[in-house]
């Protein structure tokens, strides 16, 4: 099975966007404490203690809605195989304000299928184009191994003894098998000891 490591760039990548959310949070988390100090009584004092207590809870669930907190925190490192490449293709508006007709166009989503090796079967959208302007989007295939790191946004095919390109798992650039940092952005492309 393979290791995975997490260079020393990758991991300051990481954290300066964990701190990027932080921020915004502890804001939005002193806003909402002192507008309860100051109108929370006056506001929502004749409703009962019972419901001011679940306004305020509510309220405070605001900082973590806003700046997505949660979902970072819950965001999970795995490794799976690709089981199936899905071409999907959909109905979708351009702009977004659907009140435009004549904006509809046909979109085309490449979804993986990937178990994980807990044994549980995901799926997971890849590439997302319009379909009449659809580039070969062959970045995937079955039976790849693929990374993903908790905090990133782009799938890492596992480099094999086959393999001709390896992707960043920050800016989703190919890159060639050769190079040790990305092309385009320079973080480190190889997160995992060869297979053994
Ligand atoms: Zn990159």
């Amino acid at each position: 099975m393979e290791k995975i490591r997490i260079p020393a760039d990758i991991r300051e990548y990481k954290n300066k966007k964990a701190a990027r959310r932080l921020i915004p949070f502890a804001v939005l988390l002193v806003a909402v404490a002192l507008f309860i100090f100051l109108w929370g009584d006056m506001l929502f004092g004749g409703f009962g203690a019972g419901n001011q207590a679940t306004i305020y809870v509510l309220l405070f669930l605001i900082p973590f809605a806003a700046t997505g907190l949660p979902v970072a925190l819950m965001g999970r490192t795995w490794i799976g195989t690709v089981v199936n490449v899905d071409r999907e293709l959909s109905t979708a508006f351009r702009s977004k304000s659907p009140g435009k007709t004549g904006d509809m166009y046909t979109k085309e989503s490449v979804v993986l299928y990937i178990r994980l090796d807990s044994g549980k079967v995901i799926n997971r959208t890849v590439h997302e184009c319009d379909a009449n302007r659809s580039q070969k989007f062959e970045q995937y295939r079955e039976g790849d191994r693929v990374l993903h790191l908790a905090g990133t946004k782009y799938l890492q095919v596992l480099p094999t003894a086959a393999s001709q390109e390896i992707i960043c798992v920050i800016c989703g650039t190919e890159n060639p098998i050769a190079n040790k940092k990305c092309d385009l952005c320079g973080h480190t492309l190889r997160l995992t000891n060869e297979r053994k």
